[in-house]
């Protein structure tokens, strides 16, 4: 699976470099130039991780970055000229993942968005309870020694939870996450996913039901 890196830039010459670094790096790459159309980006495309710079024209960076963290928690590092300690409080108080300041060597870049990645579990693996092991690029899910057994929808969703533990999710959300966004059918399928998720995971599966809002994951 190819992590999707959408990148937020209003110079053109480093939007263009940094997609070319990027996409050599083995990543999926969409870019914007100014903050209202990254933000409606970022609402339709999903991507894994975002590559904001701060200095936008329109809407500014930060005002994009706080609408970023008000719908999900995907990574977002920061670049910008701005290098005053108070901006970068700023940023990280408003959910910042890393910064890094202009000029720069865009395989600098790259290797922060791997490390980001990796800590948010994208390219990697993500653990839960009881010894629950997620292997994201194998697909393969093991509990303890045993190997479970999921269907594609049953991996994201787990996948989804173990990315943020405690966090509760609504249906639509957890939909979205497994890329089945037709709502026909939303509480039921959802439900029934889960059901089976439960099931397979055992008396410890940690998914718990938040009545009137949905589900989230207890790391313990
Ligand atoms: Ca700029």
């Amino acid at each position: 699976m190819q992590a999707f890196v959408l990148v937020i830039e209003d110079e053109p010459d480093i939007a263009l470099s940094l997609s070319r670094y990027l996409e050599r790096a083995g990543y999926r790459v969409s870019t914007r130039h100014d903050g209202g159309a990254g933000l409606e980006a970022f609402l339709n495309d999903k991507p894994d991780l975002v590559i904001l710079d701060l200095m936008l024209p329109g809407l500014p960076g930060l005002e994009v970055l706080r609408s970023i963290r008000e719908i999900r928690s995907t990574p977002v590092i920061a670049l910008t000229a701005l290098t005053t300690q108070e901006d970068r409080l700023h940023g990280f108080e408003l959910g910042l993942d890393d910064y890094v300041t202009k000029p720069f060597y865009p395989l600098e870049l790259v290797s922060r968005v791997q490390a980001v990645l990796r800590r948010s579990g994208m390219n990697g693996v993500l653990r839960g309870r009881g010894g629950l092991n997620l292997d994201l690029e194998r697909h393969a899910v093991k509990l303890g020694d045993a190997t479970l057994e999921l269907r594609p929808t049953e991996f994201a969703l787990l996948a989804a939870f173990l990315r943020a533990p405690g966090r509760v999710f609504n249906r639509l959300e957890l939909l979205e996450a497994v890329g089945d966004e037709s709502r026909d059918t939303l509480e039921r399928t959802v439900d029934v996913h889960i059901r089976n998720l439960r099931q397979k995971l055992g008396n410890d599966h940690g998914i718990e039901t938040v009545f009137g809002v949905g589900y989230r994951y207890a790391l313990e």
